[in-house]
Order: structure tokens, then C-alpha cells, then sequence
């Protein structure tokens, strides 16, 4: 079995994210980058799966610039066995990112593809689905557990008020919730092993896909400034604030 998982390099987490007002986006100068946390979930459970015996193969994949290398060198660590650069100037949208996924996909096969169910910095929670759209193949989101059946995947899913169970037929998209695993670190003789490891290039127009984005960025603005909080004496006091000076009764 092969098991193909797209890496998005994001910002980090711990990061306040910062406006550039001249560029309308987010300021990347100086800011600490890393693996979505979704997709390091995606990574910990492929390998999961090769240590169960069960994979062949985990090939990881990012599109973005050059430095997305750094994102899947992360994975390669991990104990992923060989990555894909797609280079692109930007991390694209959605859409085409499921086509360049769609289009290796169909250059070499694979069983299973692992994806995180959002990225953090454009919590879109699009790429999986319209990947599966795309392949016509069956689809799992919001993961919380994996088990192999023969040639099917069982699947846990959180949704609204529990969890789901369904079986998918091969090839299958997945797509991780938080709860699938706790994703391991990179000892340092596998970071050391990883920078062995391959990583093709691959140029989006020899792929034949025109990387014209459908959905502009018309502003980006940081949420308005916090007020602090205050103590009221009574209950009527509290009323009174809510009325007269938040307005919100
Ligand atoms: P999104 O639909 O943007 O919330 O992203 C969902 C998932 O798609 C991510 O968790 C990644 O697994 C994958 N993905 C999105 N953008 C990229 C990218 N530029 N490179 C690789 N994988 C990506």
C-alpha cells in the first residue's frame, strides 16, 4: 500500500499574527513557520500504518516556495520515505491545490491519501473534499481513528453530537481531527537520515494546470483590539453595564 500525505508549511501556531497593511496580508517577515498541525497528524498516523506492517510506501507532498522543503524534510524526519515539492510562489488555494494532487495522483497510484482537515492560517476545510471530487474515490473527514480490513478502511469520525463509523473502498481520502494521535517527534539520527531522503521537483505547468486563482483576497484586518475587563459590585450594577454600556440587553 502507498500512502501519499500533502504537508502545508503555515504559520506556527504560538505566533500572533501580525497585518502587513501595504501588502493586505498577513506579515511573514521573521515569523516562525512549521507543519500544519493537521497534517503532522496525517504524517504520525501514515507512519503508524507502516509500523502496523501495512504500508509500503509514504510519500509526502507541499506546494509553496522553496522553503516548503524545510515543511517536508520536517515529515521526511518523521519517518516519511520520500517527498514532493510543487513550487509555487504562495501556498494556493484550495482548488488547485487538489488539482496538482489530483494530477500526481494519477502519475503514480496510491491507496490512500492523508490530508489535514484544515490548514490554520486559511481554515478552508475544502482540500480533501474536492480532492476526493476530483479522484471520484471515497472520503473520510474529521478522522479520530483508522483501522485496515482487508482492502477497506474503517473509519471514527467526529461529527456533531458523537462519532460516526464508516467503511471506505480503496483508493480513499481521510482527512485528521485532533484526536487521531499525538504526532511523535524527530529524533536527531532521523533528522540527520532525512536529509539523505529524496524530494522531487515539480513545476506546476509541466503538470498542465493553469494556476490562475478564482478567489481574490480583497482585505485582511487583525480582529479589533480587546477591552480589558472590570468588576461590577452587584447584580444590578451588571445590568446596568450590559444596558447602558455594552448594549447588549
Ligand atoms: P484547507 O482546505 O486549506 O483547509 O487544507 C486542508 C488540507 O489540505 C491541509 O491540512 C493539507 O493537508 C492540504 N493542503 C492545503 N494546502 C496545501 C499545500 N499548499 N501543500 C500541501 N498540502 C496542502
Amino acid at each position: 500500500m502507498k500512502i501519499l500525505v500533502p504537508v502545508k508549511r503555515v504559520v506556527d501556531y504560538n505566533v500572533k499574527i501580525r497585518v502587513d497593511k501595504e501588502t493586505n496580508a498577513v506579515d511573514l517577515n521573521n515569523v516562525k513557520m512549521s507543519i500544519n498541525p493537521f497534517d503532522e497528524i496525517a504524517v504520525e498516523e501514515a507512519i503508524r500504518i507502516k509500523e502496523g506492517g501495512k504500508c509500503d510506501e509514504i510519500v509526502v507532498v507541499s506546494l509553496g516556495p522553496e522553503q516548503s522543503k524545510e515543511t517536508i524534510r520536517n515529515a521526511l524526519a518523521m519517518g516519511a520515505d520520500r517527498g514532493i515539492h510543487v513550487k509555487t510562489e504562495h501556498s494556493p488555494e484550495p482548488l488547485l491545490v487538489a488539482k496538482v494532487l489530483a494530477k500526481i495522483i494519477e502519475k503514480e497510484s496510491f491507496d490512500l491519501i492523508i490530508l489535514g482537515k484544515q490548514s490554520i492560517d486559511d481554515d478552508c476545510n475544502q482540500t480533501g473534499q474536492m480532492l476526493s471530487a476530483l479522484l471520484d474515490c471515497s472520503i473520510g473527514t474529521y478522522a479520530s481513528k483508522i483501522e485496515i480490513e482487508n482492502d477497506s478502511f474503517v473509519v471514527t469520525r467526529e461529527i456533531d453530537g458523537g462519532l460516526q463509523t464508516i467503511k471506505l473502498a480503496k483508493p480513499a481520502v481521510l482527512t485528521t481531527d485532533l484526536r487521531l494521535n499525538e504526532p511523535r517527534y524527530a529524533s536527531l539520527p532521523n533528522i540527520m537520515k532525512a536529509k539523505q531522503k529524496t524530494i522531487d521537483e515539480v513545476d506546476p505547468a509541466d503538470l498542465q494546470i493553469e494556476m490562475q486563482p478564482k478567489v481574490v483576497t480583497k482585505k485582511v484586518e487583525e480582529p479589533p483590539a480587546r477591552i480589558g475587563g472590570g468588576k461590577v459590585e452587584s447584580i444590578e450594577d451588571l445590568v446596568d453595564k450590559l444596558k447602558n454600556v455594552s448594549g447588549v440587553i
